[in-house]
């Protein structure tokens, strides 16, 4: 055997298997084996195939799959979760990534099938994943009951868990009033209410998300109260605040409605205003942080929108007067990797 035959490539292995581990994660969270390990552990492949409704030979695979992946602890006793699928994996952990992750195996995954059309064709691929077609992300979302919940589900899970990162990036404390566009379930507007206890925070979402938004109860230890608006921020008017913030919301569009909503809160911002924004950040040459980058991908197979560079963004918003762009990474694991903010004077305007 020459040298180089006997070189393993070990990162395109691994990459070649990583879909395979992304669904055994999915598989086991569906089936809340995670759960069932939270109530009661040790417990062998018997018990929870006997307990799930599941055969024993796939469920002794899938809790093997899962304990080499340091997702679960196998001893002679059985299987237990690890620290981390209590906090983050169970539906009741205090960091919960199921509705993500249930999100990521409905929705996306069918949407990544559809990724070589969608590189072909540079458009969205919900028609293809989903066989319908409609003009806009969010309807699609939101004509189900149960689609709607899966997403805000999947969306509160993300925002919770990045909501201290974003809410303490910058001081935000001169500011009283803040208004959260597209703010879903108030998961970033309680963070900030507890944080900046005179802070008095506003959702401003779709009526259908409004609608649903009771469901998502925050935890007792925030005590603050939320308002929350109904209404759409490219035609309605929006709430007065002296901080718009915009968390995960210019991803999902291209640069001419970006500047519609732009333009919008722009107008009625008053000197001392602000704005907020927390998104993925791509680094200038492109080339890396591969997480943004994939983030990317999945905006291309659902959305008209793409993760964009801080220079970018600050572009952008410079092109509607907000000066002072500064940007900071949070370093956050997942989706919210850099909140950037502008605390603008509007001396420009
Ligand atoms: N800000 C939340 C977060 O960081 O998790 C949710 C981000 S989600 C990707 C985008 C949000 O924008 C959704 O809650 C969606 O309903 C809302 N949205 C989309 N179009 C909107 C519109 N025209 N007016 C108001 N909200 C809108």
């Amino acid at each position: 055997v020459s040298d180089s035959a006997a070189k393993v490539p070990s990162k395109i292995l691994d990459l070649m298997d990583g879909f395979k581990a992304s669904k055994a994660l999915f598989v086991a969270s569906k089936l809340k084996m995670f759960d069932h390990l939270k109530k009661r552990s040790p417990l062998n492949a018997v018990d929870i195939a006997n307990e799930i409704g599941t055969s024993v030979c796939g469920t002794e695979r899938l809790l093997d799959a899962c304990a080499a992946l340091g997702l679960l602890e196998k001893t002679p006793q059985g299987y237990s979760n690890t620290d981390s699928a209590n906090t983050y994996l169970a539906s009741d952990g205090e960091y919960s990534l199921h509705g993500y992750i249930i999100h990521s195996n409905d929705h996306l995954w069918p949407l990544f099938t559809h990724l070589e059309s969608a590189v072909k064709e540079g458009s969205r691929q919900n028609h293809r994943a989903f066989g319908k077609k409609t003009e806009d992300l969010f309807n699609d979302y939101y004509q189900s009951q149960e689609v709607k919940q899966r997403f805000m589900a999947a969306m509160h899970s993300i925002a919770h868990l990045t909501a201290r990162d974003v809410a303490t990036a910058f001081d935000l404390s001169e500011f009283k009033t803040a208004c959260d566009l597209g703010g879903c379930t108030g998961a970033l507007a309680h963070e900030l209410t507890q944080i900046y206890p005179h802070m008095k925070v506003t959702v401003f979402d779709l009526p259908e998300v409004i609608a649903n938004s009771s469901c998502f109860q925050p935890s007792e230890r925030y005590t603050a109260p939320v308002t929350f608006v109904s209404g759409d921020f490219f035609t309605d008017d929006l709430p007065e605040a002296d901080l718009y913030i915009l968390s995960r919301v210019l991803h999902d569009w291209p640069d001419e409605k970006i500047h519609v909503l732009l333009n919008k809160i722009s107008t009625v911002c008053r000197p001392g205003c602000g704005i907020l924004l927390a998104e993925m950040i791509l680094d200038d040459e492109k080339k890396n942080r591969s997480t943004a980058l994939l983030q990317s991908l999945n905006m291309l197979v659902q959305t008209e929108g793409k993760e964009r560079s801080g220079s970018e963004y600050r572009g952008l918003l410079e092109e509607h007067g907000f000066s002072k762009v500064k940007i900071k990474l949070t370093g956050n694991f997942v989706l919210l990797a850099a909140p950037h903010i502008d605390i603008a004077e509007k001396s420009v305007f």
